[in-house]
């Protein structure tokens, strides 16, 4: 079985709007086996959505449309569908009463009678109905193929996908699960490592595929299997997983594929370390890093942006002298910066950058790109320089984030 996504919407077309649907519906029929084998984006138009239609149908057994549906678009996808599959719009009274319950709820009774409309839905179309919007899901079967019609609105769109439709088509099909397990690697170049894995790799079972994701500095070993036993798979894939233990075990930072920030907390959790940051250039993106994962307030104690050097020197101890021989933005700053953040924070590890994000260049004339970051732990410190003259300042602030974790998650993992 195979997928077509059509997205619709001039918004898209134009670039206002990132199509995040097409990633989470891809996602979510990735693990029950169902490939995704074609994306199109369409124009909001009746004759462009009914020419998408026919290509998807000539193309895959599961198709589905997002956007479109709302009550001030004239019903183009609606009437498309309507024309594409030969059928009427008529008011559904259970949608109806859904939209009736929905206002009633959100305590907005005088919009029920203007979203009338939206309770016109296919003759033949079997509906989903939609908790967090107006827009019910409509799907229409003909020749063997099914054809979903979903609301554009993503936070509308994710739970019709993860609680309707996916339990839908496990019910109708013998699903082809699909279990991935992955394996988050550093210290070593990607040609060394797929020469210490190439006899394992060579012997993985035809179920099984490998690929290799460089992520900044590590690469996560990514394994898929896909068939119609679960348990099997996941059996499979342990035992697989396994076999790399003496192979490139030192070098492996998670066996579960986690973020860099879930390692990191991993790590903190079991010695019961604490962390502390001191951030210039990153504007509070290293902190904001650390902080997204629940649980964090456990060993991230604090964090200070100290952006004007004046206040580097106020809070955070840093010398003027340094400042004045060496500018703000050099490695004697950074780790002067990590010993003031030590001490303000009295954590076990405390962390810096500064640098220039651009596109100007600082008060000292520091190139732009130019970043020091230091860490330090209780019995080691590492002061590192970067250039990044061709990231945006927001690439930037999340490169420098990413990369001062995965620095300090290896230097954890060899101060054992
Ligand atoms: P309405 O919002 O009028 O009820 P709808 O639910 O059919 O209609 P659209 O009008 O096409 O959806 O889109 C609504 C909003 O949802 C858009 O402004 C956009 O922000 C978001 N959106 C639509 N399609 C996508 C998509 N593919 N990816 C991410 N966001 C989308």
């Amino acid at each position: 079985m195979k997928a077509v996504l059509i997205t619709i919407g001039d918004e898209i077309l134009s670039g206002d709007t990132v199509d995040t649907n097409s990633n989470f519906i891809a996602g979510q029929l990735k693990m029950i086996g169902i490939p995704v084998i074609q994306i199109l984006t369409v124009a909001d138009d009746v004759q462009t959505i009914k020419g998408a239609l026919n290509t998807a149908s000539s193309l895959g057994d599961l198709i589905f449309t997002t956007g479109g549906l709302g009550p001030t678009k004239d019903d183009r996808t609606k009437t498309a569908f309507a024309q594409f599959f030969g059928d009427e719009l008529a008011l559904d009274e259970t949608t109806f009463l859904h939209l009736q319950q929905l206002f009633i709820k959100r305590k907005r009774e005088h919009l029920l009678e203007l979203n009338r409309p939206q309770a016109m839905v296919l003759s033949r179309a079997r509906i989903f109905q939609n908790e967090n919007g107006t827009a019910p899901c409509m799907m229409m079967e003909q020749e063997g193929k099914l054809v979903f019609c979903l609301p554009g609105v993503p936070y509308e769109v994710k739970p019709l996908i993860t609680d309707k439709i996916i339990p839908y088509l496990i019910l109708q099909n013998p699903i082809n699960h699909l279990v991935t397990r992955s394996v988050s690697v550093v210290g070593i170049p990607e040609s060394l490592l797929s020469e210490q894995i190439e006899k394992w790799e060579m012997a993985l079972p035809p179920a099984i595929s490998l690929s290799y994701l460089p992520v900044g500095n590590r690469i996560k070993l990514r394994l898929n299997c896909s068939g119609p036993n679960l348990e099997a798979l996941n059996a499979n894939l342990d035992t697989e997983v396994k076999k790399l233990q003496p192979l490139i075990g030192k070098n492996v930072i998670s066996w579960n594929g986690n973020e860099i920030q879930e390692i990191l907390k991993d790590i903190l959790v079991a010695r019961k370390l604490t962390i502390s940051s001191a951030e210039s250039c990153t504007g509070g993106a290293l902190a904001r890093l650390i902080t997204s994962v629940p649980g964090s307030s456990a060993y991230f104690l604090g964090g200070v942006i100290p952006y004007d050097y004046q206040k580097k020197i106020k809070i955070l101890g840093v010398s003027p002298q340094t400042i004045a021989a060496k500018t703000a933005v050099s490695a004697e700053v950074a780790q002067e910066m990590t010993l003031g953040c030590r001490d303000l924070f009295d954590t076990d590890i405390a962390l810096s950058t500064t640098g220039v994000a651009g596109p100007n260049t600082d008060e000292f004339d520091n190139e732009v790109g130019t970043v020091y970051y230091s860490i330090r732990t209780k019995s080691f410190e590492k002061t590192q320089k970067l250039h990044l003259p061709h990231l945006h300042r927001n690439d930037f602030a999340q490169f420098v984030s990413q990369r001062v974790l995965q620095d300090l998650v290896e230097i954890l993992v060899n101060t054992k």
